[in-house]
């Protein structure tokens, strides 16, 4: 490793997988990584097949997270296709860091990819996330636990709720990313193409909701985009379900959860745009999309042959 010091003219840049369970904490750790301004870039230039959240800029260095799809057991080809790319995305970083609720611990879940991490080439950094929740000697033997199965190149305990341990996490990354010019000059990081930011938002809250009741596969699309006088935008989006019954669950009764969905996005929407959002939605049923091919690339994603 090649130590930089001030004035130097040295830069550093690395890709960097948040790996976890959903609902470990990899958005919430992003936003506090990144800070309020959330950058995203086109998928066009993209060198994973990941996506990318956001990028920090610490000192010389430039830190691009790939806010993995959450990992989980996968039983339809939408979700193996999910799977498929995370682990992608985790294969393709310069480092992998292995998100724990630590709260949960090491559940089925964390057991799990804990088991497949092991393949990964590079470094692997273990954090534990939700530290507010746990007593200190819980996390030392949750930490140790975790090490003996599958030993990272360190462990950091941190809080992306309150913001504690973030900056000690920051500069680790920073000091351990390579050596290198950075992947996307400053100025095209602020240059977002936010349709797909803003429905995968939307998609977030959707699940927040009401992910016991709704299949992975529903999906959200950006119809809509335009830029209002006054310094507001319109966005129109449509959330797709595949049956009657998980649309009428989305509404609510009498319209009670789609307007609680799209409360919360809009507020997300407003902070990163910073301008007045009018957000629309609207819930449609597309039956058998998910075996649509075409679905799978606008998302993102490979299409699985099984
Ligand atoms: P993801 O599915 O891994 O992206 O998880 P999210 O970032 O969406 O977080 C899931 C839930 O955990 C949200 O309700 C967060 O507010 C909460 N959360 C995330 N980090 C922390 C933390 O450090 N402490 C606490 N108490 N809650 C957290
Ligand atoms: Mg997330």
């Amino acid at each position: 490793m090649v130590e930089i010091s001030p004035g130097d003219e040295g830069t550093r840049c690395g890709f960097i997988a948040l790996i976890g369970a959903p609902n470990v904490g990899k958005s919430t750790l992003v936003n506090a990584l990144v800070g309020t301004k959330v950058t995203i870039v086109s998928p066009k230039v993209q060198t994973t097949r990941a996506l990318i959240r956001g990028i920090a800029i610490e000192q010389r260095s430039q830190l691009i997270f790939i806010d993995t799809p959450g990992i989980f057991a996968p039983k339809r080809r939408l979700d193996r296709a999910m799977v498929k790319t995370a682990w992608s995305g985790a294969h393709d970083a310069d480092i992998a860091a292995l998100l724990i609720d630590a709260k949960r611990g090491i559940d089925e879940e964390a057991e799990a990819i804990l088991a497949r991490l092991g393949d990964v080439a590079g470094p692997r950094i273990l954090i534990l996330n939700k530290v507010d929740l746990v007593a200190k000697p819980n996390l030392l033997t949750l930490a140790q636990t975790a090490n003996e199965r599958l030993p990272f190149a360190a462990t950091f305990m941190i809080s992306a709720l309150t913001g504690s341990g973030i900056p000690d996490l920051k500069s680790w990354l920073a000091a351990n990313v390579a050596v290198g010019p950075w992947h996307y000059p400053e100025d095209q990081i602020t240059d977002a193409p936010l349709r797909s930011l803003a429905a995968e938002i939307t998609r977030e809250k959707l699940f927040r909701r009401l992910h016991q009741e709704l299949p992975y596969r529903s999906t959200v699309e950006t119809d809509v985009w335009k830029e209002l006088r006054g310094d507001a935008v319109r966005i129109e989006q449509t959330i797709y379900v595949e049956r009657e019954s998980q649309r009428k669950i989305v509404l609510g009764k009498g319209g009670q959860t789609i307007k609680a969905i799209g409360a919360d996005a809009r507020r997300e929407l407003m902070e990163i745009v910073g301008k007045t959002v009018h957000l629309f939605l609207f819930v449609k049923v597309r039956e058998g999309w998910g075996d649509d091919p075409e679905r799978y690339r606008e998302m993102g994603l490979d299409f699985p042959k099984e």
